[in-house]
């Protein structure tokens, strides 16, 4: 069968039925990440023979699979994560939204499910966010967390493609990830790998996450909150969130330094907005906290562990920070290598320095509509 055209998803024949009874929101306080959904969902079915099916807004509940259906067997699983803010004025707002579909609609495309229009996705969240909209907690540093899905539903057994699907996208309210942020401990490792060159790590498939279970529990285990997954030397990204290092110059300037996108690390939206808001610094902008005299020289390098040590033994090593949708953007404030810990520098009682502050404050304030920066919000 051919492939869909992007435009096969028709709006007009959206569907939407309202739940009877509405939820309860639980205080943003009670909110343990990812437990409690709201009220509605988007669901879409792709069929070769139908093309997309009406799109259908409803109350939120179980699917019907087909046991024989590809993501039980093959992983045919893709996602995104992204959320929704109040703006001052109430209304609701998404953090460059097009990036999260483009991203979604590569993932399709490396496990082989059906194509779909981006921007017709897009349109239908945003109907299922207005319908929802009581749900995006109103407290700053909240959100709405957003997970759209598509999975392989073709059912046979038959190691193939999926030439069936089905989009779903499910709402879940997010609390204050950063509360105070004190500072994140990580076990860096390397006998477990999560992407490796030619692999599968620039995309964001289920399948990529699953290995990391047993390390992450083990990790959790001697007492760090997150893996430092490093490959061979290099650094490459923590669960969930890219990151990068400050290290200060002879001349008195800072490079801040994040692993290159060749292919192991997952493309973070996040990751892309700081890089622009750093190289934004003293010409666009000022981002607060730091000096328009101090000049920011970002670089998408290799970062090896060697170069850690050695940094934070001769005390270059300024910051080091991790920043993703989910955790914005959070200081590391240990990381395990070998034995033993590598003990980044406390800022005034926490790990938050600087530079990891002035983008936090700024990407909270962009994505709460606080400020107005290049249409992101
Ligand atoms: N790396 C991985 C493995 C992730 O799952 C995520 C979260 N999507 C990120 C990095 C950060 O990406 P983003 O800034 O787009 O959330």
């Amino acid at each position: 069968p051919s492939q869909p055209t992007l435009s096969d998803i028709d709006l007009s024949k959206l569907k939407v039925t309202l739940a009877k009874e509405l939820k309860d929101i639980p205080k943003p306080d009670d909110l343990v990440f990812g437990e409690t959904m709201s009220d509605h969902m988007l669901v879409l079915e792709y069929t070769p023979e139908a093309g997309w099916s009406a799109p259908e807004i409803k109350p939120y509940g179980p699917l019907s699979l087909d046991p024989s259906a590809s993501c039980f067997h093959y992983c045919t699983n893709i996602f995104e994560g992204m959320k929704a803010y109040l703006g001052p004025d109430g209304t609701p707002r998404l953090f460059r939204p097009e990036l999260n579909m483009a991203r979604l609609l590569n993932s399709s495309e490396r496990v082989a499910l059906p194509r779909f229009s981006p921007t017709a996705l897009l349109e239908l969240i945003k109907k299922l966010i207005a319908i929802d909209a009581r749900w995006i907690p109103r407290e700053p540093g909240c959100s709405l967390y957003i997970r759209p899905t598509m999975i392989g539903t073709l059912p046979s057994l038959a190691v193939m493609a999926s030439t069936r699907a089905t989009i779903f996208v499910i709402l879940s309210p997010a609390g204050k990830m950063f509360k105070v942020p004190a500072g994140i401990s990580l076990l860096a490792i390397n006998d477990h790998v999560r992407a490796w060159p030619g692999g599968t790590g620039a995309h964001k498939l289920g399948l990529n996450y699953t290995p990391g279970f047993k390390p992450q529990r083990a990790a959790l285990e001697k007492g760090y909150q997150q893996i430092l997954w490093v490959l061979g030397d290099n650094i490459t990204e923590a669960g969930g969130m890219n990151v990068a290092i400050v290290l200060k110059r002879p001349d008195g300037d800072m490079d801040i330094v994040t692993p290159p996108l060749d292919g192991t690390i997952l493309p973070g939206i996040t990751r892309a907005s700081v890089l622009e808001l750093l190289a934004a610094h003293g010409n666009e902008t000022s981002l607060p906290y730091l000096s328009n005299k101090t000049r920011l020289h970002t670089h998408e390098r290799v970062v090896t562990m060697s170069e850690l040590e050695r940094t934070w033994q001769d005390g270059t090593l300024l910051e080091a920070f991790s920043f993703g949708t989910a955790v914005v953007v959070t200081p590391i404030a240990r990381i395990g290598w070998k034995g033993k810990d590598i003990e980044l520098p406390p800022y005034a009682g926490n790990h938050l320095g600087p530079v990891a502050r002035a983008l936090l404050e700024r990407l909270v304030d962009i994505q709460e509509g606080r400020v107005e920066w290049k249409g992101w919000s």
